[in-house]
């Protein structure tokens, strides 16, 4: 079968075609309010912990926080902790060279969806993450990666009934994949470039408010090391604040700072 239909996608497919069902159960805006609720509280942990933590480094964090943020990003549905962060370090070693899995040189579609649905990525390769992969409960986790989103939709069927299922697991997490997704596609794509990288990252306001802060994407490639995307003020980082807030609080710690000769444009 081809990339994007086979036995292994079907679960993906699914959940796209039961969007439909909000026409069958109770409608209100509460229901609205949950599905965009879940899509931030889970978009935070799929932002400050697959990318800003476990792909980068850009702070650090006790072992049970840690094991934490890695549960509540794999409650996206989005593979296992190990999987996406090594991934996405791939992604920066060869980005927009012809191996680059979601290079927006191989299609819209295909840097979007197809790469993750491509059974060639299926496997994770362990030696760009070795140094999170020495954690025995994360690569449990990685494992049984489909626990976390199983669970999240169980506990919220069983607080909500039918319609909080369909609201705020099924709408949630499929707009939750195409919010994260515009990441690898459109922010290759669509909007400005502060910095002369060698990919074709582009920084894009929209897409800094749909991803909480990843839509600072030229100025991530430019410089991965910091915790924050959005290197000024107005260049809004909600990941980055929700970061700041919980070191306040010393659940995290360490927060890499944008030096300033990362600022300036003529230093790429
Ligand atoms: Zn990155
Ligand atoms: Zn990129």
């Amino acid at each position: 079968m081809s990339t994007y239909l086979s036995l292994k996608t079907l679960p993906f497919w699914i959940l796209h075609i039961a969007c439909i069902t909000v026409f069958f159960v109770d409608f209100s805006w509460g229901y609205v309010g949950l599905a965009i609720g879940m899509y931030y509280l889970r978009m935070f942990f799929v932002t400050g912990g697959y990318h800003r933590y476990f792909s980068h480094k850009t702070y650090q964090t006790s072992r049970w926080f840690q094991f934490f943020l890695a549960f509540m990003a794999e409650t996206s549905s989005q593979k296992g902790v190990l999987w996406w962060a090594a991934h996405h370090r791939f992604h920066h070693k060869h980005s927009d060279e012809d191996i680059d899995l979601h290079s927006p040189k191989k299609g819209f579609w295909y840097a979007h969806i197809g790469w993750i649905l491509d059974s060639k990525t299926e496997e994770t390769e362990y030696k760009l993450i070795n140094d999170f992969a020495r954690f025995p409960e994360l690569m449990w986790l990685n494992k049984y990666w489909i626990l976390p989103p199983v669970l999240f939709a169980i506990v919220i069927f069983l607080l909500g009934g039918w319609a909080a299922l369909v609201w705020g697991f099924v709408v949630s997490t499929v707009l939750l994949w195409h919010g994260t997704f515009t990441i690898n596609s459109l922010s290759h794509r669509w909007g400005n470039r502060r910095y002369e990288t060698t990919d074709t990252s582009k920084n894009n306001f929209i897409l800094a408010l749909v991803t909480l802060g990843e839509g600072w994407h030229n100025n991530h490639h430019h410089y991965q090391a910091s915790t924050r995307n959005g290197f000024y003020w107005w260049e809004i980082d909600i990941t980055f604040y929700v970061l700041k807030i919980l070191s306040w609080v010393r659940l995290v710690k360490n927060l890499r700072p944008v030096p300033a000769h990362a600022l300036n444009p003529k230093k790429d």
